[in-house]
């Protein structure tokens, strides 16, 4: 490797795809300095998935206490402690921040705790310390962050799901713009742990990437558990009140809450880190342009993760860093697959999907068959509840291959994940039938489902 630079390879950026290629190519034997100027985890690990998922946790316990009485138990008035929940929360936070770091270390790449900007194809500039650094290859991998900026009167007073994990108190009353993945997800969240939850979107429906079907099921649940969901609508003002905030929509809705959530997407985080300057290319969207195999166009810069905004989701910049790692310094030529990603969203009910909506699959297939069954499943009847799952098969009536596999309903993250090996296997419908029931449980009925619930053939419903 070539001696004539400090690394062999420079990582800017110590998320999740970060840390991965910084550590492999550690392995593979090659000298690698990773520079991070928050906390090594980055967004998934620090203020995202982790501890998103351990406060959806928390606030799938009031279902737990109150199902608990038709089995017999009498858990009382159960109190919430924000404060506990926030600091166990941070201590699990600092574990897995620790163990990133003892990771890299043991892989023998040096941690730099400071801002890195490109000052050359080659060269690094260390914003704190002032010190150039020069690396045969460089990663970027530095994410992307909130957007925050509506340009409405009072849009400073709202926050970003980036100060959803340290709020002072647990909100009486939160507002939430947007209904994509943060918004549904701090939704079930804030209404789970007692806060009165109010979504506000522009669109026509919650969700919209996800299957029709998913998406309304997803719609009524959340009302059903007294979520106020306000469409076709988009906010006007913000202003601060002696009780908190009033946030006032276009539609004319007045609507009070502690704190308002802006969960209107992300942004790749290219600005300021000298991009330009070292001839790397952006698309519109402000991101970098890769090719597949994360190269830019800039030969010796590659770059990963949500920064090429392609999928956005933590695995996949995982994979893309541990590919580039390979490519680089383990003598292999990976090229990430993605597709058949797995999706979930951690609300109150869950989402898990994979593969196409029947919106894309009727885009692409003459002839498509529906398997669709909705059901209370056997956990409720003891506990009186009444919050169905909903699975649905889509199935090109060709080939038989299942095309997509969507469900609305508790684990169905942990049910997708497995349904997305059996499509990468090219699971049919067949296959899926010829599989025997494990009984009793949720996921019996994915492989008991007989008779279409609906035929599609060239552009219409047949049944
Ligand atoms: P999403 O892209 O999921 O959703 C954005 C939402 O904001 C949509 O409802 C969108 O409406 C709306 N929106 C966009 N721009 C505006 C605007 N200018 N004014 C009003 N509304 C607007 O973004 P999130 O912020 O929810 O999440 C960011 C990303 O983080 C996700 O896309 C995903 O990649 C990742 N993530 C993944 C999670 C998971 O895997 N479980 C969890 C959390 C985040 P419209 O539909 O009309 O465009």
């Amino acid at each position: 490797m070539a001696e004539a630079f400090d690394y062999d390879l420079f990582v800017i950026g110590g998320g999740s795809g970060g840390v991965r290629a910084a550590r492999i190519s550690g392995r593979h034997g090659a000298r690698v300095a990773l520079a991070e100027s928050s906390r090594v985890g980055g967004t998934c690990v620090i203020r995202g998935c982790v501890p998103k998922k351990l406060m959806a946790y928390a606030a799938r316990f009031r279902d737990a206490f109150e199902d608990s009485v038709g089995y017999g138990f009498d858990p009382g008035e159960p109190t919430f402690d924000w404060a506990k929940l926030i600091a166990n929360k941070d201590r699990e936070i600092d574990r897995i921040n620790a163990a990133y770091i003892r990771g890299l270390e043991a892989a023998g790449v040096a941690v730099l705790h400071d801002r890195a900007v490109l000052v050359s194809p080659n060269r690094v500039r260390l914003v704190s310390s002032g010190r150039e650094v020069t690396a045969a290859n460089i990663l970027i991998a530095t994410g992307g962050h909130p957007n925050l900026d509506t340009g409405i009167p009072g849009g400073d007073l709202a926050i970003s799901s980036d100060e959803m994990f340290h709020l002072p108190a647990l909100p009486k009353a939160i507002l939430i713009v947007g209904a994509g993945y943060v918004a549904v997800e701090f939704a079930g969240i804030m209404n789970g742990l007692g806060a009165e939850t109010t979504i506000l979107h522009r669109g026509n429906e919650i969700l919209r990437p996800f299957d029709v079907s998913i998406r309304d099921a997803m719609h009524a649940a959340m009302e059903k558990r007294g979520i106020t969901i306000r469409l076709g609508d988009r906010l006007a003002s913000i202003e601060r009140t002696s009780a908190g905030l009033l946030a006032r929509t276009r539609g004319g809705a007045e609507i009070e809450a502690d704190n308002v959530l802006m969960a209107i997407g992300r942004t790749p985080n290219t600005r300021g880190i000298g991009l330009a300057e070292a001839g790397v290319r952006l698309d519109d969207s402000g991101a970098i342009i890769v090719d597949d195999r994360h190269r830019t166009s800039v030969p010796n810069i590659y770059a990963i993760g949500d920064v090429s905004n392609r999928i956005n989701l933590t695995p996949v910049a995982i994979r893309e860093g541990h590919a580039v790692a390979d490519n680089l310094f383990g003598g292999k030529d990976v090229i990430v697959d993605h597709s058949g990603v797995p999706h979930a969203v951690f609300g109150i009910p869950e989402i898990g999907a994979v593969g196409l909506t029947e919106e894309e699959a009727k885009r692409d297939h003459a002839a498509l068959d529906f398997y669709e069954t909705v059901f209370n499943p056997m956990r409720n009847q003891l506990s009186g509840r009444d919050e169905r799952v909903h699975i649905k098969l889509i199935v090109d009536a060709g080939t038989d291959r299942i095309l997509g596999c969507h469900i609305l309903g508790d684990e169905a993250p942990e049910l997708i994940q497995l349904m997305a090996v059996a499509l990468k296997l090219g699971a049919t419908k067949a296959g899926i039938d010829a599989t025997m029931a494990l009984h009793p449980t949720v996921a019996e009925e994915i492989v008991t489902i007989r008779t279409p619930s609906r035929r599609w053939r060239r552009d219409e419903m047949v049944s």
